[in-house]
């Protein structure tokens, strides 16, 4: 199914990126006008607040609900700012209108599920509102590219996916790994829509939402989605990846936007994914030494001398086979197994040395 998009028609338009900045939550008036005045000063021309949140355990706080919606108002009337919140129910919709929302987000958990997405599609039959879809917790990009289509499935025509990571067991740096490759693949499939980050919720951690940003940048997206405090160590929620307005107009300032000729865009992508790559190669690496120092303690418990010829000679057999299978050279999967190997054998060393 093609997607039917009209240009989002926000005063940033033209600008790349668009910013949408301000708190993770609406948390009290005070709060939400202090963030507001400051990021518009720095000329920011959308906020975010989250009104209703939904929180992974229950006791957190989990928004003010409709209370918060007159403080959203406020900032619009004062600031001149488009206003944006995540809706997840057909009420939420209803305020949102109720209270004039400029723009709404589904959030990451509802994307998930097919059936809130329809309902919140039906609430917006006939209403002329942008709705950013943010991607699924999971790295499911039918079910991105399906949330996308109910919506605009239900007429609304402008629309924006939201890149927020996506949730992993083994968690690392991110909070929520960025998966590069889905969100290419996303714009790949619809040329047309704009692509916004959300470096706060990737990132989870504040010294990373400027990497992250230039690295949405350099794929091209079009937009992103900040969080940002007007004190975020005392934030009610994530507070760990906000940060001030001051220290966000500086993040902004310094970001590297470069042209957008198509043979510059494809290879910093690929380049991109390259890096991705590189860093699982890593990670899997480290993985797999932490194993052999496992067996080196074993082998030491049990008085087993560390190299066991057969068992290298096996690794080293299989692994050229499915070399061959996956298109690479055995001589050089060979290669790079000896230095597995060698690097594993030392770290046994240093297991069977210690005292
Ligand atoms: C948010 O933007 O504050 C939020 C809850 O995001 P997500 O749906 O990406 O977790
Ligand atoms: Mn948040």
């Amino acid at each position: 199914m093609e997607l039917e998009l009209q240009r989002l028609g926000l005063p940033s338009d033209n600008e790349r990126p668009f910013v949408i900045a301000g708190p993770c939550s609406a948390e009290t008036e005070e709060q939400v006008m202090t963030t507001a005045r400051q990021l518009a000063e720095k000329g920011c021309h959308m906020f975010r607040a989250g009104v209703w949140k939904p929180r992974t355990k229950p006791g957190g706080f989990e928004g003010n609900g409709e209370m918060a919606l007159p403080w959203m108002k406020q900032v619009k009337e004062e600031t001149g700012m488009l206003t944006a919140t995540e809706v997840a129910t057909p009420e939420h919709v209803e305020l949102c209108l109720k209270y004039g929302i400029d723009i709404l987000w589904v959030g990451a958990r509802t994307t998930a599920n097919p059936f809130a997405v329809q309902a919140l599609a039906d609430s917006l039959k006939g209403v002329d509102i942008p709705v950013f879809v943010k991607n699924p917790v999971n790295p499911d990009l039918e079910l991105w590219i399906g949330a996308l289509e109910r919506i605009n499935g239900a007429g609304i025509k402008r629309m924006a996916a939201i890149h927020r990571g996506f949730s992993s067991y083994d968690k690392k740096i991110y909070r929520n790994l960025p998966m590069w490759q889905i969100p290419i693949e996303l714009k790949r499939r619809i040329p047309n829509i704009p692509l916004v980050c959300d470096p706060s919720h990737i990132g989870g951690r504040r010294d990373l939402i400027a990497p992250l940003c230039q690295q949405a940048m350099d794929l091209g997206m079009d937009g992103l989605i900040v969080e940002s405090h007007c004190n975020p160590d005392k934030a009610w929620s994530d507070a760990s990846q906000q940060v001030t307005p001051d220290i966000l107009d500086y993040i902004l300032s310094i970001l590297v936007i470069r042209a957008e000729t198509q043979t510059t865009e494809n290879i910093t992508a690929l380049r991109k994914q390259i890096d991705e790559i590189d860093n699982n190669i890593i990670e899997v690496l480290a993985k797999r030494m932490r194993i052999s120092r496992e067996i080196g303690q074993y082998k030491k418990e049990h008085g087993m001398t560390i190299l066991q010829t057969a068992r290298y000679t096996e690794i080293l057999d299989k692994r050229g086979a499915q070399g061959t299978l996956m298109g690479i050279d055995p001589e050089c999967i060979k290669k790079i197994f000896e230095a597995i190997h060698e690097e594993s054998v030392n770290q046994q060393m240093k297991v069977l040395n210690k005292a």
